[in-house]
């Protein structure tokens, strides 16, 4: 790579910037990429130059936007200019001044995942192929449960493309918090198709909507999903003491139309009082009973929830008569994303066990399943008495 090769973003959003200097980092591993977050760098940067391309934020709260093209256009009229601009102002267009100094790109996920592209495309030397785009995250949360050696990625352990567990995780929140509001997008407009045109349609065409709301719905649970588990992590992490009682009484109480429906029965003997966060603990038993309704056999669901004391911690039990789990998938469904069966067999995301890994691992504990399929399960999982 050539010392030429330096990139200088001008960002004031600390969030942005972090974004644009992993992607960057991890994309372009032979360029420096260079920050200025104020006046002040700003004017450093523009007096010492140095730098190929120069990547600006179009909202910047110090400057504007045209006068700092304008700065860098002057002075370095090499150097080749980029301007990240929010979605909103670009579908109302941009200055033609702004337009005719930068390549304009959104200022949402795709466009800064897009960003090494055109950053490469710009520079006059030559570069090999640009590396592949960051794969799913598939360490995530991930690895083996219970009681064999834990597996799972931790936060800020290096994964195997050179992300680390954070970095992933952040760019994963980023994009899904952008999915999002494209779901909803596409959502609300089929809505509208539906009411707006109620009897205009033909069959066919009331058939692809209904597709399309249905569709949509369950990509919004599905990207929900996905940010309640980001944001799991990111949850306020107060212990407190927890009547475990409680906890599955309310667990019980959230999930009262399931029951009702199934005609379930969730029995719980005498539950321990223990420092852990009492949201989460209500997620994990909630999700737990959720399951052993969900995949229930012909008969009504029988749940038992017990616990076991030992020396520094405690053993739950969550026992039921549903569909059981093979023996080959009972570590894989701890991972993100695995489930087993058809698609659309039973409405869920694969992230419920996922979740609840990261929990009990949060309150020092492990979390496995024993299971003969046709046989009912038993999920176990401990918690630290030290909290
Ligand atoms: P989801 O329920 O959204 O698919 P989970 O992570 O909660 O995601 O579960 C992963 C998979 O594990 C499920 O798809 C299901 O096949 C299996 N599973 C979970 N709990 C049970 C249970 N109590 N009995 C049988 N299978 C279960």
């Amino acid at each position: 790579m050539s010392g030429k090769d330096r990139v200088l973003l001008i960002e004031d959003q600390a969030d942005d910037c972090r974004l644009m200097l992993l992607v960057l980092r991890d994309r372009l591993p032979g360029h420096t990429v260079e920050t200025a977050s104020d006046a002040v760098s700003f004017a450093e940067w523009v007096a010492r130059g140095g730098f190929t391309v120069a990547v600006v934020d179009q909202e910047l709260a110090w400057a504007d936007a045209g006068q700092v093209l304008a700065a860098l256009r002057r002075h370095h009229p090499e150097c080749r200019l980029l301007m990240v601009a929010a979605p909103g102002t670009l579908v109302h267009g941009l200055p033609a001044e702004l337009q005719a100094m930068a390549e304009v790109l959104p200022r949402t996920s795709a466009g800064l995942l897009a960003l090494p592209e055109r950053i490469c495309c710009s520079l006059p030397v030559e570069r090999e192929d640009p590396s592949p785009p960051p794969q799913e995250p598939a360490s995530m949360g991930g690895g083996a449960p219970g009681p064999p050696p834990n597996q799972a990625a931790q936060p800020g352990r290096a994964s195997t493309q050179g992300w680390t567990g954070d970095e992933l995780e952040e760019l994963a929140y980023a994009l899904s918090h952008d999915l999002l509001g494209t779901v909803h997008l596409v959502g609300q407009y089929a809505r509208l198709l539906k009411e707006g045109y109620q009897g205009r349609l033909d069959a066919d065409a009331s058939r692809y909507l209904e597709h399309l709301l249905s569709g949509s719905r369950r990509l919004t649970e599905m990207v929900e999903a996905v940010l309640g588990y980001l944001r799991s992590d990111k949850q306020d992490d107060d212990r407190a003491v927890v009547d475990f009682s409680a906890v599955a009484e309310e667990a019980v109480q959230h999930l009262g139309a399931l029951i009702e429906e199934a005609g379930a029965r969730v029995h719980w003997g005498p539950l321990p009082t223990l420092a852990a966060n009492r949201y989460q603990m209500v997620q994990l038993f909630q999700n737990l009973i959720g399951n052993a309704i969900k995949y229930r056999r012909e008969e009504p669901p029988r749940i038992e929830v017990s616990a076991l004391e030992h020396a520094n911690r405690w053993k739950f039990a969550i026992k039921d008569n549903g569909t059981g789990i093979d023996t080959d998938n009972q570590r894989r469904i701890f991972r993100l994303f695995h489930r087993l069966g058809a698609p659309n067999q039973s409405p869920g995301s694969g992230i419920g066990l996922a979740m609840c890994k990261r929990i009990v691992e949060r309150h020092g504990g492990r979390i496995w399943v024993e299971s003969r399929l046709g046989n009912g399960s038993t999920f176990f999982f401990t918690i630290s008495k030290d909290g």
